[in-house]
């Protein structure tokens, strides 16, 4: 027997055991944990072959590349995900496409999504983003402002908060980011403890995603161990 082919299927096929694998580790059930496929920067073609392989949630960074790969595939009945930072003037595109927003920061945004949905007469799966690691580059709600601003969006609707997000702290020690793992956690259960419905945990990517699972993410974000390096 040689190398498995180098394929989506086979990357996909590949992805999905290994979080199983991590399941089991952290003795959790496999079917707790979803993967999220990010498609970001790989073309509509690349898309429909996934989507051929039964996958039809796909996570995606920026407004402008969601609203074309949505456009080209209009004919799959495929859900899309937006997983980076977002504007306020790109909240109509994102309230008429997007299934689910992931980064939600700020409310600023909130309020201005909440506009475009009433507009739109539908809601928004959103989960909020919260800045774990110290790196200045990570986006995210400071996470000493997530009372508050969870108490507010109560007040928005049209917005349906489902759990929040994070981007762990790129780093060699795994102690480090676990350590942001668990804080999402910690904020998590500190939030259901004052009356939030909160069930899910958006965390680990294609380099972190174990520890996050042993952290109870409900669902990982994985992008190059599924389509390749960008
Ligand atoms: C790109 C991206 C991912 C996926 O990263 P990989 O390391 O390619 O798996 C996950 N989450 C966010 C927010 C991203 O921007």
């Amino acid at each position: 027997m040689g190398e498995p082919a180098d394929t989506l299927a086979a990357r996909w096929a590949a992805v999905r055991q290994r979080v199983d694998e991590a399941c089991r580790a952290a003795g959790r059930d496999p079917a707790g944990v979803d993967v999220l496929p990010v498609s970001k920067t790989f073309g509509p073609e690349v898309v429909r072959e996934a989507a051929a392989l039964g996958l039809t949630r796909f996570g995606e960074n920026r407004v402008q590349e969601l609203r074309e790969k949505a456009a080209a595939l209009a004919d799959l009945k495929l859900e899309w995900v937006l997983i980076g930072h977002l504007q306020t003037n790109k909240a109509r595109d994102v309230a008429r496409l997007a299934s689910e927003v992931q980064s939600l920061d700020r409310l600023e945004l909130a309020e201005a999504l909440h506009r475009r949905l009433e507009a739109e007469g539908r809601t928004l799966d959103v989960l909020v983003q919260v800045k774990t690691s110290p790196e200045e580059s990570k986006q995210g709600l400071p996470p000493d402002e997530l009372p508050a601003f969870l108490d507010r969006l109560r007040d928005h609707p049209m917005l349906r908060v489902r759990g929040l997000m994070t981007m762990a702290v790129q780093s060699d020690d795994a102690e480090a980011v676990r350590a942001c793992f668990r804080g999402l956690r910690e904020l998590r259960d500190a939030a259901v403890g004052r009356g939030h419905e909160l069930p899910r945990l958006s965390m680990g990517m294609s380099g972190d995603f174990p520890l996050a699972i042993a952290e109870g993410a409900t669902e990982v974000r994985i992008g190059t161990a599924i389509f390749g390096r960008r």
